[in-house]
């Protein structure tokens, strides 16, 4: 047996290969290890098994296998979520389903203005392959080299497109899932308007891989828009970050695809992930925002985006801003706002939020929010950017350098606590798009409405009776509740 292995682990391996055959299934540890640690590398774990399928037939016969053996199931897509929903916990009886290898793109139909595709694609390789059709799907973060549609599908992804184009759910036509009996849920439709009674497709949007496996999704496309312009802009304060959101919205029709709010501490810490990037404006600003707008056709973007900045620069909402000339200088301002992660990683393991208050709070929550932590915390750093139209903030909090590991975790763990104390008061999300997983189930169920967890366990008995879906991610469920 692999690694030394005997005992019910080692039958249950044996039992895995022998009906799956040993192509679909891992079970040497160093060869599992990447499939089992989370995107940030600060959680390692270990299953008994990392499963690979090609198609759905073994997703299906994969799921019955696990079922009948007892064997819970942990799907994985791109494992870059942030809240420990595809990394198991319970290694002894937990297996990984990777659909790393179920990755072909199906069909784009740009006549249709949709695209069919294999739930283990990449994202960025499906918005490749739809851009050599001129066709464009919105869906867009700093994850998306390595995430998989399927995990996108699942953690109903946000990102920086959300304000104009919505979350995934919103770009997800239909649906093809393996359910935890190893049955197919056939909904894969690309049809816009369908409303023979209860959506049922939208029940697994989200889910996180808590009631079945996503083996294939169409997705809603929409034309390439092929202007785009990008300006990082200087302000005052978060506030006039807020107003000036409210005026691009109105002035610029609806066209304004990003606008991510970041403090002066972005450029400090872009710079430690990335030290060649070029300044593109004075870095002793409050506020900075980095905003695009978009559109194809008869509009001129460039138009509309060097009017709008003239008018806000006159009334003093911007103070100093930037227009990118080129593609080039484009992605290098994005490069602020996603090297300003990679940053913070960089100075080791840290508190990270992932909070929505209303957008017209937004400010007095992260003025709160910061204060509250600086009071408790007060050699910690506080660090707020995110998607200001969606009223979405990561508020995140760097302990100091020099203390143990122990001594980190303390930090986070208060800070976690300080900060959703405001995120109550201000009636706020603590999860805006990154899910619950594991990492905020007790968070999450110590704020659940009665009615809310009944609903709850309805769905997952009524799909899942066996608990064989992800056990221990989103909710703890037990037989009986
Ligand atoms: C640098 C970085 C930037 C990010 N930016 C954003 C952002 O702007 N907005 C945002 O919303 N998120 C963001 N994320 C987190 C985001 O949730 C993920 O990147 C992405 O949506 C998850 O896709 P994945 O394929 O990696 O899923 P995984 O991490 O593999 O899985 C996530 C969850 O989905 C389940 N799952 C995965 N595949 C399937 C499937 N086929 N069927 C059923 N369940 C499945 C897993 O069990 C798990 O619970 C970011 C992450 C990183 C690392």
């Amino acid at each position: 047996m692999a690694d030394g292995v005997t005992g019910a682990v080692a039958d249950l391996r044996q039992a895995l290969q022998a009906r799956l055959g040993g192509d679909l299934v891992l079970i040497g540890s160093a060869e599992i290890a990447a499939y089992c640690r989370d995107w940030h590398g600060d959680v390692h774990s270990a299953a008994l098994a990392v499963i690979r399928p090609r198609a759905t037939s073994e997703v299906q016969a994969a799921v019955v296998a696990c079922r009948e053996l007892g064997i819970k199931i942990v799907p994985q897509g791109g494992n870059t979520g942030l809240a420990l929903g595809a990394t198991p916990d319970d290694p002894d009886h937990q297996v990984v389903i990777t659909l790393e290898r179920m990755n072909k793109i199906v069909r784009i139909d740009a006549d249709d203005f949709s695209a069919v595709v294999e739930a283990g694609c990449i994202l960025s390789e499906i918005k490749d392959a739809v851009a050599e059709k001129g066709m464009f799907f919105p869906l867009a973060l700093g994850a998306q080299g390595s995430c998989r549609i399927g995990g996108n599908v699942s953690t109903n992804a946000g990102g920086i497109n959300v304000l104009r184009y919505g979350m995934t759910r919103e770009l997800v036509l239909g649906l093809e899932v393996v359910l935890p009996d190893g049955s197919l849920f056939e909904g894969l439709s690309t049809l816009r308007k369908d409303n023979r009674g209860i959506d049922l497709k939208q029940i697994f949007v989200g889910a996180e891989g808590t009631l079945g496996i996503i083996t294939k999704v169409s997705v809603k496309l929409t034309p390439n828009p092929d202007q785009v312009a990008t300006a990082l802009l200087g302000l005052s304060s978060l506030d006039d970050a807020v107003t000036l959101f409210r005026r691009a919205r109105r002035d610029c029709c609806d066209l304004m695809s990003a606008f991510e709010f970041m403090p002066p501490l972005a450029f400090v810490l872009a710079r430690e992930a990335i030290p060649d990037l070029a300044m593109p404006i004075d870095g002793g600003y409050p506020a900075y925002v980095l905003m695009e707008i978009s559109g194809s056709g008869l509009v001129d973007i460039d138009d509309l985006m060097g009017r709008f900045l003239e008018g806000v620069m006159e009334d003093g909402l911007v103070v100093d801003g930037v227009i990118a000339a080129s593609v080039t200088q484009a992605r290098n301002l994005w490069l602020f706002r996603e090297g300003m992660n990679e940053g913070q990683a960089k100075r080791g393991s840290h508190m990270r939020t992932d909070i929505s208050v209303k957008l017209s709070q937004l400010a007095d929550f992260v003025r709160d929010a910061e204060q509250a932590v600086t009071d408790a915390l007060p050699d910690c750093i506080s660090v707020s950017y995110g998607h200001v139209g969606d009223g979405n903030v990561h508020l995140n909090v760097l302990p100091p350098a020099g203390l143990s590991a122990d001594e980190r975790r303390a930090r986070i763990y208060a800070a976690k606590n300080v900060v959703n104390v405001v995120v109550d008061r201000y009636d706020g999300s603590m999860s805006a798009e990154h899910g619950i997983g594991r990492l905020k189930r007790a968070d999450f169920e110590a704020r659940l409405p009665e009615t809310r967890r009944a609903l709850l366990t309805a769905v997952k008995h009524a799909i899942d009776p066996s608990l064989t879906m992800n056990p221990g991610c989103q909710l703890k469920f037990s037989e009986n509740s």
